[in-house]
């Protein structure tokens, strides 16, 4: 978090007025990692597919959807009250001593006995108002997920775009949640995005597209870098499964904080479309053109959370070693590093003149113009070149362009790898081939 900060990845809302609870802003830094995350995303689902398409629904919707999709009466959290210090709590908290609504039961904050209130449901949907009356007829929601809005598109993007089942629709965009224990970071947040893709199939062919969504997404997922070890399966028992699911796989990291969930596989079954239909009034069925049958499509979901994604990768590049050999002060020196994959770090390369002098500058900023016609870079000329190197190494830069008394010699610059500290001399009209090269995949 320390270093999410220092180097502007991440910082936390509203910060002068003493912070906003578990709200957080991306930096600099920050929204290009995440942007790359959410744009390996989209290329991986909607364009290297024939049967992905992208949406971009509003976050308002109709409240209509909400006791549709059983949001507004399953989408809750059991609460109890302390009556004497006012402080609220998940019924199942742990530092809860005794049964909520009994004498026995001990406030885990102010410690009084038997104040405890029995658990309510507290729903986690955010409510607002539409149009300039306050009242009840004008509630509406922020959306919890953003799968409601692919489900009552899913007609229109149908026919639109000539597409039959099996085919999907994709969508990242924000999501809200009230949550009662948020915390971890960005783990858990009460403003959120997704990255979510609603799988339409024949019924009956549900078990065989899960698997193979399954697969998909662990494959994507080792993609961006992550290490092995590190990940693995849960899936859901009776009591975890959502109202809308039948069957449920999680890909959990091992986070500092334990294992977690970042992203879910689920077989919604036919529940949000027949829902809506019967709520709406519309018929959501799909004429097979081949065999004349009418079903209601099966839906399986892939959803992940970007912000979650971007921890899981920040926490699996965060490395502190112990650097030896020339960049080294004797005896070894230590060095924070965050071994980002090139492609989904935020500053592909950061262009160093070694001094300010000589026509060092000069060159520097023809090749800093150069580079960033192409790629995010960054510009430093401020303090020692180890300094320089060690914070782009804490914002996960692979490439370091140093610029040295050779340089303006003979046109060629040393390229240092962030991970293994081996420089390479290129001919200073190459590096963007050079760095083309390295970043691909
Ligand atoms: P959890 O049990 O951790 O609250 P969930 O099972 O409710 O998660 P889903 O509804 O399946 O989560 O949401 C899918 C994904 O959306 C999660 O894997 C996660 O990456 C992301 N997500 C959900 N809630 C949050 C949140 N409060 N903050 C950040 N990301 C979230």
């Amino acid at each position: 978090m320390s270093l999410a900060k220092r180097r502007g990845f991440v910082f936390q809302s509203s910060e002068i007025y003493g912070g906003l609870g578990s709200v957080w802003d991306y930096g600099p830094l920050g929204v290009e990692l995440k942007k790359n995350i959410k744009e390996r995303w989209w290329r991986s689902m909607v364009h290297e597919r024939h049967d992905i398409e992208g949406l971009d629904a509003a976050i308002l919707m109709h409240p209509k959807v909400w006791e549709a999709s059983g949001h507004v009466s399953g989408f809750t959290d059991p609460l109890v009250d302390c009556k004497h210090c006012k402080n609220r709590f998940r019924a199942d908290d742990p530092r809860i001593k005794g049964t909520p609504g009994q004498p026995d039961a001990q406030c885990p904050v102010c410690g009084s006995k038997g104040t405890l209130t029995a658990p309510r449901q507290f729903n986690l949907m955010f409510k607002t108002f539409m149009g300039p009356v306050e009242e009840q007829a004008a509630v509406i929601y922020l959306r919890p997920e953003t799968a409601q809005g692919i489900y009552v598109n899913y007609l229109n993007v149908l026919q639109s775009s000539r597409q039959k089942i099996p085919f999907g629709i994709a969508q990242v965009g924000k999501a809200f949640r009230n949550e009662i224990t948020p915390g971890n970071f960005i783990f858990r947040t009460r403003e959120f995005e997704q990255m979510e893709m609603q799988f339409f199939v024949k019924p009956g062919s549900e078990t065989e597209w899960f698997e193979f969504w399954r697969a998909e997404r662990m494959s994507w997922v080792k993609g961006l870098g992550i290490r092995d070890e590190k990940l693995r399966w849960h899936q859901h028992d009776k009591n975890e499964l959502a109202h809308y699911a039948k069957d449920a796989y999680d890909i959990q990291y091992e986070f500092p904080f334990g294992w977690q969930e970042f992203e879910g596989i689920h077989n919604r079954t036919d529940f949000d479309l027949s829902n809506h239909q019967k709520h709406a009034g519309k018929k959501l069925d799909y004429l097979d053109p081949k065999t004349n049958e009418r079903f209601i499509p099966y839906v399986v979901e892939t959803s992940a959370g970007a912000d979650r994604t971007s921890l899981v990768v920040l926490c699996d590049a965060y490395r502190e070693e112990e650097v030896r050999g020339e960049e080294a002060a004797d005896g070894g020196e230590q060095r924070v590093v965050l071994k980002l994959k090139p492609s989904l770090a935020p500053l592909k390369a950061a262009v160093f003149p070694l001094v300010n002098k000589d026509g060092m500058p000069e060159l520097a900023h023809r090749i800093h113009d150069d580079l960033r016609r192409h790629f995010n870079v960054f510009y430093d000329d401020g303090g020692s070149i180890g300094r320089r190197y060690r914070r782009q190494d804490e914002a996960g830069t692979p490439y370091g362009i140093t610029i040295d008394g050779q340089s303006t010699q003979d046109q060629t610059v040393t390229v240092r790898d962030r991970d293994t500290l081996k420089q390479d001399r290129v001919a200073a009209g190459k590096v963007v081939e050079y760095l083309t090269q390295k970043l691909a995949g």
